[in-house]
């Protein structure tokens, strides 16, 4: 197959350093890129290709993403991408992917994540064309050192100007010495979201869904309490 057909071309158009191992960058698109909150898009260097998650919102002319650095000799395409600065460019498949979308018919909406796992989250939020009023959202995100809450500000910001949103950051490791700053709520983010439970209890199943994204143990352990009693969707970043 005529490879233009599938692929199309991202140019860095900015990147902002968020810790030694986490960045953004915003790529401007060659053609015509769409998507839904909360798809992923196929990126690609030297030939070598990766999934990532949407950060922007559809509306938004720059494609965002938040990546991870998995150094050397395990990590493959992140080493390459974190030696990429503005006017470089990558390789990106046409078409978004994904199932991991904004539910619309529930009216609870608990989203779990994990660092970059905030990425498709941060999209949905974004995004003036999901009508997010007449949900209930809890936004909760986990994780090891306060610095890699990539959206700390912007979603700080979502919660406290609108009712029905909650943000929960919470800070795996409160005793190491770079957390020391940190007053918010501390522990792994699979283990502290149940007090949303107190609220929504089992008459409120069939309005509940619970999205899971980012770390696989985080998504696997979700999973194993949660799927079975509500509706349950997920995104696994890598397999554990
Ligand atoms: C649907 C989907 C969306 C994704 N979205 C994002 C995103 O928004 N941001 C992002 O940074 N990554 C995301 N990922 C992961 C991404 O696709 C790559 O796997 C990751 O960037 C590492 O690429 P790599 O080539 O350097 O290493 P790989 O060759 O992909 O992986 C090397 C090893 O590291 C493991 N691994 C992969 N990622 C991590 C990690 N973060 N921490 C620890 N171990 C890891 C893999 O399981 C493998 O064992 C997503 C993955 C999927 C499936």
């Amino acid at each position: 197959m005529d490879k233009s057909k599938r692929f199309t071309t991202g140019e860095i158009i900015k990147r902002e350093n968020i810790t030694h191992d986490l960045w953004k960058i915003w790529l401007k698109i060659d053609e015509k890129f769409t998507f839904d909150p909360g798809q992923y898009c196929t990126v690609g260097y030297e030939g070598i290709e990766r999934p990532y998650s949407i950060a922007s919102s559809p509306e938004e002319d720059l494609v965002e993403l938040f990546i991870e650095l998995v150094p050397e000799p395990d990590g493959i395409l992140t080493p390459l991408l974190y030696n990429l600065y503005e006017g470089e460019k990558v390789t990106l498949r046409k078409r978004a992917k994904g199932l991991f979308k904004f539910q619309n018919d529930f009216e609870n909406q608990i989203m779990l994540t994990t660092v970059t796992g905030i990425a498709p989250i941060v999209s949905m939020m974004r995004s003036n064309n999901l009508d997010k009023s007449k949900h209930n959202i809890w936004i909760y995100e986990g994780a090891s050192y306060i610095d890699e809450f990539g959206y700390l500000e912007e979603l700080i910001g979502l919660s406290n100007n609108n009712k029905n949103i909650n943000f929960v950051p919470t800070c795996s490791r409160p005793d190491d010495p770079k957390n020391r700053d940190w007053n918010g709520m501390t522990g792994r983010v699979n283990d502290i979201f149940f007090d949303v439970f107190k609220d929504i209890n089992d008459a409120n199943k069939d309005n509940t869904i619970i999205y899971a994204c980012g770390h696989p143990e985080m998504v696997s352990d979700i999973a194993e309490k949660y799927s079975e009693k509500y509706t349950f969707i997920e995104e696994k970043f890598w397999t554990a």
